[in-house]
């Protein structure tokens, strides 16, 4: 599967590859990053793979509102639409190479297509999925409901599943389908890891 993904990554314009480990992931993230400035969104993965912390030692000019007072995070957000790179992950990748994202706020998604000019998209093979349909299930069953106990929020999918919820604290209001980069990328670099990461 993960053979057919990349090659459909590809052909849609992304710039894909596979890695066995987040290490090599990390690694790779760095090398191509370099020395510019870089915007983060929110994600379990980037975080996980300490890539912030790599980049900080190196000296970057980085932007991201998880490491900031809550007053600040706005405008973070909005800073790091206007790095030179933007890291996040997605919470589903299609066999077919569509990439599927939801957001409660929207800065990651945005991001994706109308921020940086460089993108990097790191996404554990827990995140391949079979078809769009089954990217929505995921989001729906299983990414969603992580991320809402995650922030302790107290959302139907946080307790027993998703129920189309109207709460105040609902997560998914964005809903995002890559089916190849935005013009105003110049690069968006897939990198699909051979282990789970995030949710
Ligand atoms: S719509 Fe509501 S209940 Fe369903 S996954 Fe999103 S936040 Fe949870």
């Amino acid at each position: 599967m993960v053979e057919r993904v990349i090659k459909n990554l590809k052909s849609r314009g992304f710039i894909a590859e596979y890695v066995q480990t987040g290490e090599e992931a990390r690694k790779r993230a760095l090398e191509l990053i370099g020395s510019a400035s870089c915007g983060f969104g929110g994600s379990v993965t980037v975080r996980d793979l300490r890539i912030y912390d790599s980049l900080l030692e190196n000296g970057n000019e980085l932007y991201w509102h998880w490491t900031v007072p809550d007053e600040k995070r706005n405008e973070t957000r909005k800073k790091a639409m206007q790095a030179d790179f933007y890291i996040a992950s997605a919470n589903a990748v299609s066999e077919d190479g569509l990439i599927v994202n939801t957001d409660g706020t929207g800065n990651r998604t945005a991001s994706m297509f109308y921020g940086p000019r460089n993108v990097i998209i790191i996404a554990g093979v827990n995140k391949l999925v079979p078809d769009l349909e089954a990217a929505l299930k995921r989001i729906r069953d299983i990414a969603s409901p992580m991320n809402a106990k995650r922030l302790g929020l107290k959302t139907p999918c946080a307790k027993t599943g998703c129920s189309d919820c109207s709460s105040a604290n609902r997560i998914c209001r964005i809903t995002t389908i890559m089916e190849a980069p935005s013009t105003h990328t110049e690069n968006v670099y897939v990198i699909i890891v051979g282990q789970e990461l995030g949710y």
